[in-house]
């Protein structure tokens, strides 16, 4: 019963209201209490000095009936006018009390979101303190609301100015190699042969395959993208990624095989979006397996899911770089990801993809040099 009437500011309202007239009844009934016995005396009174005059007692009557009524007429103005103060009183009181608690926070929450609005995300409101929050009244709900909106505001927003230092960082050091490369020419400090010329080139490539990893990456996130989804055995998508990659794989010297488990139920999901998630992670498992290493592809079925793991006996990855593989930009050997091409941001696409079929995706590695393996799991439709 208290914490309904704590958690709705309505009731509060409405039981204020009901003090002011409580307050104004009881000041009537007990100003009428007072007031009634008061009239009754001066009404006997009247009546005895009419006895006493003797005189005759139809003829005055009227004027007997007239003086009750006007005794009586100004006792209950006398005890409304004691209600109707003392009920003023209370309405001030009751009044000032509940619009500090209404008026403050919700000038409070303009002033925070005046703040907020000119580029302070770091403001917030205070949240009267309360275990839950069903707990709190409408405003505490506002508050509280208005704080995590603050919140999430200020995340998108170091995001943002994370992304753009890590995009210029990104683009700079290709850039940097050009210019470099293109002023020795122009001094002739470089040969103008073809390892120059490969040089540029493969910078420029570089600069290019980061810009298309951009594009893709910012679609994923803003989800600017349809999922065509369609009942798909994913043992045959597997089987299909594998043929097309095999070739690299032999040119590298890694092996790769497949362990697909043959009745695995068909799970809805987009073919183009799925291929290129396991094309990623097939290529990574190649891209830091060593030549004589192998990886493994292999899909089964576990509770509501299908998992699809690509397990490679490469580099591996420490403890402490797991958790942050998925984020964009993320890698664990700077130097060597970025000579081989690797800008960071596939596995963040991958993981993008597949949440948005409602799966899960996540990366396991018993340590540097002991391989890792990284799984997928899509939910079967029943
Ligand atoms: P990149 O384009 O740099 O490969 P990814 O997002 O695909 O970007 O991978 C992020 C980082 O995760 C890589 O730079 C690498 O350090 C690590 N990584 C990914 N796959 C593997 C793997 N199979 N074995 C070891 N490390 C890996």
């Amino acid at each position: 019963m208290m914490t309904q009437i704590r958690s709705r500011l309505g009731i509060k309202i409405f039981l204020s209201y009901i003090i002011v007239i409580v307050v104004g009844v009881l000041v009537l009934a007990v100003s009428t209490e007072f007031a009634i016995p008061g009239a009754f005396d001066r009404h006997l009174g009247d009546m005895q000095d009419m006895m006493m005059r003797n005189s005759s007692m139809m003829g005055m009557m009227g004027n007997l009936e007239e003086g009750i009524f006007s005794n009586f007429r100004a006792a209950v103005n006398e005890a409304l006018l004691f209600a109707t103060i003392a009920a003023v009183a209370a309405a001030l009181v009751v009044s000032v009390f509940v619009s500090r608690r209404v008026v403050a926070p919700v000038r409070e929450l303009m002033s925070a979101s005046q703040h907020i609005a000119s580029g302070h995300y770091e403001d917030r409101v205070n949240v009267p303190e309360s275990g839950s929050f069903d707990e709190l009244d409408e405003l505490g709900q506002l508050a509280l609301s208005f704080n995590r909106m603050a919140e999430n505001l200020e995340q998108t927003e170091t995001m943002r100015r994370q992304l753009i230092g890590d995009v210029t960082h990104e683009l700079s050091t290709p850039l940097t190699t050009i210019k470099g490369s293109m002023e020795g020419l122009m001094d002739g400090v470089l040969p103008a042969n073809q390892d120059t010329f490969q040089q540029v080139f493969r910078e420029a490539d570089r600069l290019q395959r980061l810009v298309d990893d951009l594009q893709e990456l910012s679609r994923v996130e803003a989800r600017a993208y349809e999922l065509d989804l369609r009942p798909i055995r994913l043992g045959l998508l597997v089987n299909d990624v594998i043929s097309h990659l095999q070739t690299q794989f032999q040119e590298k010297k890694v092996k790769l095989g497949a362990n697909i488990h043959p009745d695995l139920p068909s799970v809805l999901v987009d073919e183009d979006r799925i291929t290129q998630v396991l094309t990623n992670l097939i290529g990574n498992a190649l891209q830091y397996t060593p030549e004589g290493g192998k990886v493994e592809v292999s899909a089964m079925s576990s509770g509501d899911d299908v998992h699809i793991s690509i397990a490679d006996t490469g580099i591996g990855i420490a403890a402490e770089d797991l958790p942050h593989l998925f984020t964009r930009f993320y890698r664990v050997e700077k130097s060597r990801s970025r000579a081989g091409g690797g800008s960071g941001i596939g596995l963040t696409i991958a993981r993008h993809l597949v949440e948005a079929h409602g799966g899960r995706i996540w990366v396991e590695s018993p340590g540097p040099g002991k391989g890792s393996t990284f799984t997928f799991a899509m939910p079967v439709q029943h």
